[in-house]
């Protein structure tokens, strides 16, 4: 579960997160869109402790990320992130990126984590590139190879930051059909930025819209897509789609 409760972010004297107010349960799929520069990358980084936050609580899987107590390390093992760019490891195999923070990070056996690697690189339609160099592959693979790789520590959340817009439009939907495979499963939490919209309708249980480091929406999928609240929601969708 992820709550924030009253959370406020600055950069210096910038104001990016104002009074958060959001709670995510288990199983669920959430979409976040929102303009540029509204904050939807600082709340999602927010949650695995990448960008600290000034005020109010941010509770991920019982611990308050605001409390200095807090092992941050802990929450990230549980929190898994893909972003735009795959950020895979370019001097090691595709394997190799998905065996090595189940390695490094919770000493899974050997055997066992290959066997594991191996079938979520089926799950991606990767198995036959296991043994590849991420150089050989395309971009859409790559983030097929970055989705393995965060599934491979067993994560209660995967949190998405524009997974698909760095991708050629040929790419985008084998990687879309990957996520919402992947979002369907009903342990997982999945909060997932993006601007594919015909995405959104078909994976989210809700969708956050966001302006000027606020929340001005969270809706149903349904009931947003039938008709937004604020007039700025409905100017945003009429211009992505
Ligand atoms: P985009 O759709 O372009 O990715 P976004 O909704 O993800 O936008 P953020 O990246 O969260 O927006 O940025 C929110 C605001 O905070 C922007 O005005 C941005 O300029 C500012 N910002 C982001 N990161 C920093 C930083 N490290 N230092 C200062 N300001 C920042
Ligand atoms: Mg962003």
């Amino acid at each position: 579960m992820i709550q924030f409760i009253g959370v406020e972010k600055y950069y210096g004297h910038f104001h990016a997160l104002k009074n958060i107010n959001l709670t995510i349960e288990r199983g669920e799929t959430v979409v976040l869109i929102g303009p540029s520069g509204s904050g939807k990358s600082t709340l999602i980084r927010a949650i695995n402790g990448l960008e600290p936050i000034q005020e109010g609580h941010l509770i991920v899987n019982g611990f308050d990320l605001n409390d200095p107590k807090t092992d941050i390390d802990k929450i990230r093992k549980r929190v898994g992130m893909v972003f735009q760019h795959f950020n895979l490891y370019n001097n090691k195999s595709v394997l190799e990126n998905v065996m090595l923070a189940p390695r490094i990070v919770n000493h899974v056996p050997e055997e066992e984590n290959e066997k594991y690697a191996l079938e979520l690189l089926e799950r991606v339609g990767l198995q036959d590139k296991a043994g590849s160099m991420p150089s050989m592959l395309s971009g859409g693979q790559k983030q097929r190879v970055a989705i393995a790789r965060s599934l491979a520590m067993k994560p209660m959340a995967l949190l998405f930051d524009e997974p698909t817009s760095a991708l050629d439009p040929e790419m985008i939907g084998d990687v879309l059909r990957i996520i919402q495979g992947i979002a369907k499963d009903s342990d997982l939490t999945s909060l997932i930025v993006t601007h594919e919209m015909n995405f959104a309708q078909n994976v989210a249980n809700r969708v956050i819209f966001m302006a000027d480091g606020e929340i001005l929406e969270d809706s149903k999928t349904s009931d947003f897509f039938k008709k937004p609240k604020s007039a700025r929601a409905q100017q945003f969708v009429d211009q992505v789609q």
